[in-house]
């Protein structure tokens, strides 16, 4: 990118929910975090419940210069993995300002990672122009696959699932580096039959570094309270360890170590 161009990307503004000066999971090493406010998915597990509204006066209107002037009183942390992470509410919802604020990282040498639902993703010319921009300038993606079965994702999420792994699939089609995550949510996504089928589709996508189940918790359960909403999963207990090493076992995801465990 050419001097002008960045400083074009620079103020390109964006509606931030909020950001983490020490995000340690949302990508390799230590992380800046940028929350992007505005989701169109409805999980009912959803810890951001607040990041929803596509508008919100609790939000702030930034420009990357300004965002980015943030992230880098941090950046002495980031060691060599690290870097920044642009997360939600639905990151792709704000797609330029996400290519501009990555097109800035990525001229000062810093790693990039994307984490989505791929709700917004559809195969339409437009889209996927905008998309292979974000790609050009995305290190990782950390793409949640949340249920196989397009029926309970939709029971899950308040929608089908079928544009979220064709966009799987299209980032292998691409070679882009990503991680899939899959939260284990008793009764919703802990269907053994399901887990045997994401497992399998997840094998035939090329360059996930990484795939992790993540148990399902609790700790956003305070947020929907605070919002004066009812919780869609009160009384719903996080899945209990075996059922956490089934699920491994099941998908695949399961270390030496773990298996020892288990069978012990
Ligand atoms: S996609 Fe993420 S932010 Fe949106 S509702 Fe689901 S968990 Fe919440």
């Amino acid at each position: 990118m050419t001097d002008t161009n960045i400083e074009e990307a620079k103020k390109v503004t964006g509606l931030i929910h909020s950001t983490e000066s020490f995000g340690s999971v949302d990508g390799p090493g230590v992380r800046f975090i940028v929350f992007m406010q505005g989701c169109q998915m409805r999980c009912k597990y959803c810890h951001n419940p607040d990041t929803w509204a596509l508008k919100n006066e609790k939000a702030t209107t930034r420009t990357v210069e300004d965002v980015m002037d943030e992230a880098l009183r941090f950046r002495g942390f980031w060691g060599e993995k690290g870097g920044i992470t642009v997360s939600g509410g639905e990151a792709m919802l704000q797609i330029d300002f996400v290519i501009a604020l990555f097109q800035y990282a990525k001229s000062l040498g810093i790693h990039t990672t994307l984490d989505t639902s791929a709700r917004p993703f559809r195969t339409d010319e437009y889209i996927t122009s905008r998309i292979d921009e974000l790609l050009d300038v995305t290190d990782l993606v950390l793409l949640d696959l949340k249920e196989i079965d397009s029926k309970r994702h939709k029971v899950l999420t308040g929608h089908p699932n079928e544009n979220i792994l064709e966009f799987a699939r299209y980032l292998s089609d691409k070679g882009q580096a990503m991680w899939i995550r899959h939260v284990l949510v008793p009764g919703e996504t802990d269907i053994d039959e399901d887990l045997e089928k994401l497992g399998e589709f997840v094998k035939t996508l090329d360059n996930v570094l990484k795939f992790e189940i993540l148990p399902y918790h609790t700790m956003g359960e305070f947020k929907w309270r605070e919002l004066g909403w009812k919780y869609p999963l009160a009384g719903v207990k996080p899945p209990t360890k075996e059922r956490v090493s089934n699920a491994k076992s099941i998908m695949g995801t399961e270390t030496y170590q773990e298996y020892l465990e288990r069978i012990r």
